[in-house]
């Protein structure tokens, strides 16, 4: 199943996007707990009871998103072992990484539509989603020739110091 259709599978199986909810309905352990200052949450599975840790220190966005994050990385990454989501690292070439965030913001976009003549990042953040997440938005479709991510995230890379 494309991301798509699961996302919007997702929101209507659960009626909502809000994906604390989403992990409570599907049985996911959400645990708050201090994880220190470099990483946001990650995703476990011991002994088949599915978990998402969140640090306890995010701000409300930050929480939504984490969890969003790794309830992309549960459904989409089941079998890989899950990377931990660094503050530092989080603006990342990994491939799993890019699409756990891009999972996230469409969830968080959840069913809005951009209104005529909105730009794309307007209507990121009218949905609430901050400028410096844009970058991983329809991240595969764009043209071949447009994907200079390294570049990207060299800058951003020293930007976030890491
Ligand atoms: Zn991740």
């Amino acid at each position: 199943m494309d991301e798509e259709r699961l996302i919007t599978k997702l929101i209507k199986t659960y009626g909502t996007n809000d994906p604390l909810a989403i992990a409570e309905q599907k049985n996911i352990l959400v645990l708050f707990e201090p994880l220190g200052k470099n990483i946001w949450g990650y995703f476990s599975s011991a002994h088949r009871i599915p978990i998402i840790h969140i640090n306890e220190k995010l701000n409300e966005f930050e929480r939504t998103f984490t969890a969003a994050h790794e309830l992309g990385h549960s459904l989409l990454h089941a079998k890989l072992n899950t990377p931990f989501l660094r503050k530092n690292t989080l603006i990342s070439v990994d491939r799993i990484e890019q699409e756990a965030n891009r999972f996230a913001i469409k969830l968080l976009i959840g069913n809005a539509k951009p209104e005529q003549g909105e730009t794309v990042k307007f209507f990121l953040l009218r949905c609430g989603i901050p400028e410096w997440l844009h970058v991983y938005f329809n991240v595969d479709e764009q043209p071949e020739g447009k994907k200079n991510w390294s570049a990207f995230w060299k800058d951003e890379q020293s930007f976030w110091g890491c």
